[in-house]
């Protein structure tokens, strides 16, 4: 890793629960808490930081597949956390006791914040989670982006993630899958509305818009574990890629995130 540059390391991604880690030399930065207290700590131990290593939380939204470690979390290890005023409305309605108020920072999207050396832009993601947003950070010239739980790929999603070097990306469900699956219909139609998901189509296209911006690494994340497989998403992004002559670890690299534990990040050898 270039020095002060920061990375995406998933600790926990998909439907079951999600938290992303972001970091460089100098933090580490948790994106949701999706998985139970023990189970964060763990995962935080198999890529060597203990929860005090931690500098913030931000909250995506208040679905529990990102908030369902918060409460506990924040009550043992007093880690500030970072969400918008309608996630803030559900964190509060989901907590069993309340934490000490001081840690609460109630943040804007499109208002860029500041956590030490890294620099936060919040933005709005078309969710059907009120208040819901997605994350760019930026530090040392170098930008990630963390953008999962999106309906569609919005003007605004994707100026966000314009440029970044690495992304993890939904890729959420594969259409027929999902409509040859056994979920009711209203659940197909939500996840496949305006609100619901990214499916493998729509993140394949993204990827294939975002490397003409520059970025050259992405994760793919939030898998459905009824909807979808790792290999049916990788595929689909790596065919769109071809299919623009793109050939894997020479021009890109693409990963898929693990869903129970943690996905280092893999370099290309200009990278490193
Ligand atoms: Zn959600
Ligand atoms: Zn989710």
């Amino acid at each position: 890793m270039k020095s002060g540059s920061l990375s995406i390391t998933p600790l926990f991604s998909g439907s079951s629960g999600n938290a992303i880690l972001i970091r460089n030399d100098r933090q580490n930065i948790l994106v949701d808490a999706g998985q139970n207290c023990k189970k964060i700590v763990e995962a935080l131990a198999m890529v060597d930081l203990t929860p005090e290593a931690l500098s913030a939380i931000l909250i995506t939204h208040d679905h529990s597949d990102h908030i369902s470690g918060l409460d506990v979390f924040t009550r043992k290890y007093q880690i500030p956390i970072y969400a918008t005023p309608l996630t803030w409305r559900g964190i509060h309605a989901n907590e069993r006791k309340p934490h000490s108020p001081e840690l609460d920072h109630v943040i804007t999207t499109g208002d860029a914040f500041t956590i030490e050396d890294i620099e936060v832009l919040p933005f709005d993601t078309p969710h059907d989670a009120q208040g819901s947003c997605g994350y760019r950070f930026s530090s040392a010239e170098r930008s990630v982006a963390v953008a999962t739980d999106i309906g569609f790929m919005t003007p605004i999603v994707f100026e966000s993630l314009r440029g970044c070097e690495m992304i993890l990306l939904e890729a959420n469900y594969d259409k027929d899958m999902l409509w040859n699956g056994e979920y009711p219909y209203y659940l197909k139609k939500r996840i496949d509305g305006d609100h619901g998901h990214l499916c493998n189509d729509d993140c394949a296209r993204t990827v294939v818009e975002l490397y003409r911006t520059g970025t050259r690494h992405f994760i793919l994340g939030h898998l459905s574990k009824e909807n979808n497989l790792p290999q049916v998403a990788e595929r689909t992004v790596l065919q769109a890629m071809e299919a623009e002559s793109l050939q894997r670890d020479r021009d890109f690299i693409l990963q898929v995130a693990n869903r129970y534990t943690p996905t280092l990040p893999r370099w290309m050898e200009t990278e490193s």
